[in-house]
């Protein structure tokens, strides 16, 4: 496969995988069973707005690979989630669970919707259709949806309701569920949480210094970004640049990651946020930052803005925001990027961690889950890192590290299965 920047979002992460493939000499049928996706369902999803008319829009999804377990991955809202991103999504959950080993597989989910233009009334109609209509492929041992960009714990309790109207009451449905229906304490903010896990041992392992001396940009500051600007502030770090959809703000010295917080509340946005300067998103991006924390959309580095990029380590919270030939770029400068499937496997790690503790039906304090969330992201970390060691003559990067240990262990269920 040839590197572009002409990729499509699935391209691009088939890419790393094509990578992974070669290096390991996969064969034919492997390669063709793991580059497709096993399930893609389109529906129709109509809703009636809140002024009368009904509007129809288009939902989707998709199961990449089960061969570890059953499918695993969240439900996005947004207008770009088209079948190619939501096939790119679902692999990329392929991948993200066979790397930190849990026993899933991977699948996403999208409505074609802009969720911030949606009443709460529209967003759970919005949901109940949809999840009406991808119930029969859906199971708490077949595949189970979680939030991602454009939903939250709300709309995995009217998925949950709605799922148990037809088969009763079943709280394994989902995960990313409100604490009082059955949710992990620690869920919300876990995907923020192995931001920083994951971060502190690029930190650690490059000697960048201690938290007090580190500068971090996040470019988004929602679930994600948010949770991590607060957790990496508990932890020392400065963080002196994040951003929304309205613009981005800059402060020198490092803002309260509280205050802040509360300033969101009560407008909406980080922007006009007392006693910082406006600056924009793309300008965000090439501070002169230690770190830099891409946490909105995906493809937000590129082969145009790559060369201003200034930090020394960039940390994916986002998925895929870094286009494969801006990756090969920075990664010549030296750069360390933490790829998406490490540095936000947070969430889908405490889903699992719910979902466990769903099917005993008893509940984990939680710092028993930020425990075993940190050792298991540690883990993950090291066992890339080993890979690309004692794969030296190959001359990986860390993310093809990544992606190589992934495939390696998708490979391994699939052949023990029978499939290949
Ligand atoms: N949407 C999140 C992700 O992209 C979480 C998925 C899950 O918990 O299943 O990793």
């Amino acid at each position: 496969m040839e590197l572009t920047e002409q990729m499509t979002p699935f391209e691009a992460v088939n890419y790393f995988f094509q990578r992974a493939a070669s290096n390991q000499e996969l064969a034919d049928s492997a390669i063709a069973m793991l580059s497709g996706t096993f399930r893609e369902l389109r529906v129709q999803v109509p809703y009636r707005c809140d002024d009368g008319h009904m509007e129809i829009a288009y939902g989707y999804r998709v199961q990449h690979n089960a061969a570890r377990g059953p499918y695993k991955g969240g439900i996005r809202y947004h207008p770009d989630a088209d079948i190619d991103e939501v096939r790119a999504l679902a692999s990329l959950m392929t991948w993200k669970t066979a790397l930190v080993d849990v026993p899933f597989g991977g699948a996403k989910g999208g409505v074609q919707v802009d969720a911030t233009q949606l009443s709460e009334r529209e967003k759970e109609q919005v949901t109940r259709r949809y999840a009406d209509q991808i119930s029969h492929i859906i199971g708490p041992t077949r595949d189970i949806p979680a939030p991602d960009m454009g939903t939250n714990a709300q709309t995995m309790s009217w998925i949950m309701d709605q799922y148990g109207r037809k088969v009763g009451h079943t709280t394994q449905i989902v995960t990313g569920k409100p604490v009082p229906l059955g949710g992990s304490f620690g869920r919300e903010e876990a995907t923020g949480r192995g931001v920083v896990v994951t971060m502190e041992e690029a930190v650690r392992e490059l000697g960048l210094g201690e938290p007090e001396d580190l500068t971090i940009a996040i470019q988004g500051f929602g679930n994600v970004g948010s949770w991590a600007g607060h957790i990496a502030a508990e932890r020392g770090y400065r963080i002196v640049a994040t951003s929304d959809v309205n613009g981005g703000i800059y402060a020198a010295d490092g803002f309260k990651v509280d205050d802040l917080t509360a300033h969101v509340h009560e407008s909406g946005s980080v922007v006009d946020f007392p006693g910082s300067e406006p600056i924009s998103n793309e300008d965000l991006l090439e501070l002169d930052v230690d770190v830099l924390i891409p946490a909105a959309l995906g493809e937000v580095i590129t082969h145009e803005n790559c060369e201003a990029i200034r930090a020394k380590l960039i940390v994916e919270a986002a998925n895929h925001p870094v286009t494969p030939v801006a990756d090969y770029a920075l990664e010549d400068r030296g750069v360390l990027i933490v790829p998406d499937i490490l540095a936000n496997a947070g969430g889908v790690t405490v889903s699992y961690f719910e979902w466990v503790q769903n099917n005993q039906e008893i509940r984990w304090e939680l710092d028993d889950v930020n425990r075993r969330l940190e050792l298991k992201l540690q883990r993950a970390y090291r066992e890339c890192r080993d890979f690309q060691q004692s794969h030296a003559s190959e001359d990986m990067s860390f993310r093809e590290a990544a992606f190589s240990l992934s495939v390696e262990r998708v490979v391994e269920a699939a052949t023990l299965r029978g499939y290949l």
